[in-house]
């Protein structure tokens, strides 16, 4: 059961210091506004920017942790580099550039995509994204193929061991390994320049909710975007209140260090 939900104008950000936390954010819903198509999305000129001077007052303690492919990323954040955990988890990048990628059974993926893009050919609008360790299928543009659309995944599953499903806002996600979000932020919180600070994680869907929980686990600041139920201790209600709030914790953290 998850305790009360707090507004995320309470959370008193003049009480976080630059040097004292570390910043994990989720992507799509929480940076960026989600689109019919995933690769129609975009993160403000002024968003960038704004994660610009947070990496700068931080010295580097930003990192992405999402969904998407880490080459995505940097497409969508350009020019920043940042360090970035991938596919739920699957692959990352460290603060110092290092890539770690989990080990998967790409055969057994390449026979479950198979099946996935054939439903997606059958059923406009339905897509199939194929990513390291990991197969996506959309239902965004067709919302009322949702249960089809997730059963046609558990069909293509059934069986094979080593899958791990996730089901997303639109998405159902087929995981080559067992890599979450909660895995990735622990992993970058015993790296530096994360390790020894109070770490902060925003995400706006269920696939947050286990570094949510983590989090709890580490004395930390946990924000949830939009609604819905969550472990979250704080909610804001959409990704422009969030980036908003980004850029006051910017001028803050900016303020401190003069
Ligand atoms: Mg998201």
């Amino acid at each position: 059961m998850a305790g009360e939900t707090a507004s995320l104008l309470t959370l008193d950000y003049a009480a976080l210091k630059p040097e004292t936390t570390a910043i994990f954010l989720d992507f799509d819903g929480t940076l960026a506004d989600i689109a019919e198509r995933p690769e129609d999305v975009s993160v403000p000129l002024a968003t960038r920017e704004i994660l610009a001077r947070l990496q700068e007052s931080t010295r580097g303690a930003v990192a992405i942790i999402t969904g998407r492919p880490i080459e995505t990323i940097d497409h969508f954040l350009v020019p920043l580099r940042l360090p970035v955990a991938g596919v739920h988890g699957m692959e990352r990048r460290t603060a110092g550039g290092q890539r770690i990628d989990s080990v998967v059974d790409e055969e057994t993926l390449a026979h479950v995509r198979v099946q996935l893009e054939a439903f997606a050919h059958a059923h406009d609008g339905v897509l199939v994204e194929t990513k390291h360790g990991s197969l996506a299928l959309h239902y965004r543009q067709r919302p009322e193929l949702a249960d089809e659309s997730i059963a046609a995944v558990h069909a293509a599953v059934a069986g094979v061991h080593g899958l791990h499903l996730l089901h997303g806002k639109m998405v159902v996600e087929v995981k080559g390994g067992k890599a979450t979000k909660a895995d990735a932020l622990s992993a970058f919180m015993q790296e530096e320049p994360f390790r020894g600070r109070v770490p902060l994680f925003a995400g706006d869907d269920v696939t947050d909710e286990d570094a949510f929980n983590q989090i709890a686990n580490l004395n930390g600041i946990s924000i949830k975007i939009g609604e819905g139920s969550t472990a979250a201790q704080f909610r804001t209600e959409g990704t422009a209140s969030f980036r908003e709030w980004l850029g006051r914790l910017a001028d803050s953290f900016d303020l401190r260090r003069r």
